[in-house]
């Protein structure tokens, strides 16, 4: 039975935007409530000009307060820390930029801070930064004069302050042919046993139940790939749990798997179709993942009161589909590999190298592929599907693909392969 559907990505992400806008806009709530009531610094105003050489930022408080200053790249941007305050700054014109600064905005980000981010036109520092004492009862002003920098010297500084990250970046190990082999390091394989727990997966019309089936033929392809000796085996499931494919993704990418197979076994009106087949993920589904994970990611910042506007979605974006590029080829590669093998080990379903949205193929830098051993509908694979002989065939099979596939991804040889 196939799992998931590619369509619940963007609803997923959908409905987490909107949950991420209600608990702004519950927190602009309650800041307005308690705003006032707490006896903290007020900012009144904040303007830009731009003199000569220099942009000039300035914001108006009740009193003097500490900050601190730092610098983001892609986009470049500037921050400036601050302690809790209240805005109460009219909001009429406030966004638009001048001179180095495109555009800025300003907020309560956590309970003790609040924080002004500077968006830039180009790289750009800040070379002086005082705070104007208050005269005659009047508030304090926070000065900050912006100069042009270079983007090398602009990126010697930039980055999130250590204990301010928002979350660890997504790293994204772009696979590479020769990567594999030159370290010492085990290659990881995860194997994931499809469905289990609450998830029986498909029934045969004797009662064999997918999840079973998977799983036993699981642990058989485990120790064939252990009986290798090179290989460090993972396994998603072992007994009969439930994991959701999100978990499953999580797990490989946690592994930093090599490859990551997941076994399956169909079922279909039909009675008379039989046979494997081997699933790698289809270019649909890898963009939606691709715009799904970026916009994931890129909610980290928004969370921290650093949204990164659209145009640099696209680079991260960019950056996924690079990655998933490569898993891509690489998975189809070891697809025709297993399929390869699988034919001499049991009957292959017609155009057995097929394409589709699964989401537990969606980690974009783990080749993955998720092969459906047979179909329960159909007697013949039923009984194969059950026969100690036939899970050994086909686990030696998968296991000899496996370790055959990685001797020619060391040796750079897997050469190049038709994308669909
Ligand atoms: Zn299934």
């Amino acid at each position: 039975m196939l799992p998931g559907s590619e369509r619940s990505v963007l609803q997923q992400f959908q409905r987490a935007r909107l949950w991420s806008q209600l608990v702004w806009a519950g927190l602009t709530l309650l800041l307005a409530a308690s705003g006032t009531a707490q006896a903290e610094t007020i900012a009144t105003g904040t303007r830009l000009g731009q003199h000569a050489e220099r942009t000039r930022f300035v914001v108006d408080l009740s009193g003097p307060v500490e900050y601190r200053i730092f610098s983001l790249a892609d986009p470049y941007r500037i921050v400036i820390e601050l302690p809790a305050i209240t805005w109460l700054v009219p909001r009429d014109g406030a966004i638009s930029g001048r001179g180095l600064v495109s555009a800025y905005r300003y907020g309560q980000f956590s309970a003790a801070h609040s924080r002004i981010v500077l968006d830039l036109a180009e790289p750009a520092e800040i070379v002086t930064h005082f705070t104007i004492p208050a005269e005659q009862g009047g508030g304090v002003r926070l000065v900050f004069d912006l100069k042009p920098a270079s983007r090398e010297k602009f990126l010697e500084t930039a980055g999130w302050p250590a204990d301010l990250m928002p979350a660890p970046p997504v790293a994204i190990d772009v696979p590479q042919p020769g990567q594999i082999g030159d370290s010492d390091d085990a290659l990881v394989i995860v194997i994931d046993p499809g469905h289990g727990g609450v998830d029986p997966g498909a029934t045969s019309a004797s009662g064999l139940i997918e999840k079973d089936v998977v799983l036993t033929m699981a642990l058989a392809l485990r120790d064939a790939l252990l009986a290798d000796g090179r290989l460090d085996v993972r396994m998603t499931r072992d007994d009969d749990r439930f994991l959701s494919l999100q978990e499953r993704v999580a797990i490989a990418r946690a592994a930093k798997a090599d490859l990551f197979i997941s076994l399956h076994a169909d079922s279909v009106g039909r009675g008379r179709v039989r046979g494997a087949s081997v699933y790698t993920l289809s270019d649909k589904a890898m963009n939606d993942e691709a715009e799904a994970l970026a916009q994931s990611e890129n909610a980290a910042d928004v969370i921290a009161g650093v949204e990164i506007p659209e145009a640099s979605s696209d680079v991260s974006g960019i950056l996924i589909e690079l990655a998933q590029r490569e898993t891509k080829n690489l998975s189809i590669s070891f697809a025709q590999t297993v399929i390869g093998e699988l034919g001499q080990a049991t009957s292959l379903l017609t155009d057995p190298h097929r394409y589709a949205g699964f989401r537990v193929l969606t980690a974009p830098d783990v080749p993955s592929v998720l092969i459906e051993l047979g179909f329960l509908s159909n007697t013949d694979d039923e009984q194969s599907l059950q026969s100690a002989d036939w899970q050994a065939r086909v686990a030696g099979a998968i296991s000899r693909a496996a370790t055959t596939w990685f001797e020619r991804r060391a040796a750079g040889t897997l050469g190049g392969v038709a994308a669909p």
